[in-house]
């Protein structure tokens, strides 16, 4: 099983995404806990140059390129594996954020972009997207510490928080789309019994 938590910055996807694995160890089932851009030796490498400073300009189509390079290798050394394994995977961010980000926030096609993302996962899809949905404005005002793209203003945030509602509502079966704000014991709650659900 294959789960995915999404959203915008700052909307607790990585405290949801705990969680979801505390559960799952609390029954007694394997699985892996992962994120992205990052979760790989490679993938450290390239999630420093999209999130350091230090890189500075990074042209819309090279960033697009990095994460997708991220991605690719992610699947085949990571997730790929634990899936063949049996194991529940839980990825905190995956195709969705780059649709949202470099495509809701940045000027590339957003078909091109779909189709360069697909290619890369092998058009792998989750079994569930877990959509944690929010107003960036206060989702990013909360944030302490902000990096490259946090840091980026609130329209770019708002377009890509779009962009994540509408990958939502044009696959509703395979998402479930909850209000960020909501305390963490709910939302883990009803991410839980859809989980339960698809495990029986
Ligand atoms: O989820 P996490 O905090 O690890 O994401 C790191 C940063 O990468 C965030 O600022 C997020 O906005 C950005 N990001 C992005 N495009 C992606 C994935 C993440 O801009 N495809």
């Amino acid at each position: 099983l294959f789960v995915v938590f999404e959203g915008g910055d700052g909307s607790g996807k990585s405290t949801q995404t705990a969680l979801l694995c505390d559960w799952l160890a609390a029954t007694g089932r394997s699985y892996l806990k992962t994120f992205e851009p990052g979760d790989s030796t490679a993938g450290q490498l390239i999630r420093r140059i999209v999130l350091d400073p230090s890189t500075g300009e990074l042209a819309a189509k090279a960033e697009a390129l990095l994460y997708a390079a991220d991605k690719a290798h992610h699947l085949d050394a990571v997730v790929r594996p634990a899936l063949a394994r049996g194991e529940v995977v839980v990825c905190d961010r995956y195709v969705d954020s780059m649709l949202a980000y470099q495509g809701g926030g940045r000027d590339l096609d957003p078909g091109e972009l779909e189709t360069l993302a697909r290619w890369a996962t092998d058009d792998l899809r989750p079994d569930l997207t877990v959509l944690l949905d929010g107003d960036p404005a206060e989702l990013v005002a909360a944030m302490v510490k902000k990096d490259r793209i946090e840091a980026a203003g609130v329209d770019f945030h708002r377009a890509a928080r779009a962009r994540f509602l509408a990958l939502a509502a044009s696959d509703p079966d395979h998402y479930l789309v909850l209000p960020a704000r909501e305390d963490r014991e709910s939302i883990a709650a009803a991410v839980r019994d859809r989980v339960a659900a698809l495990l029986q």
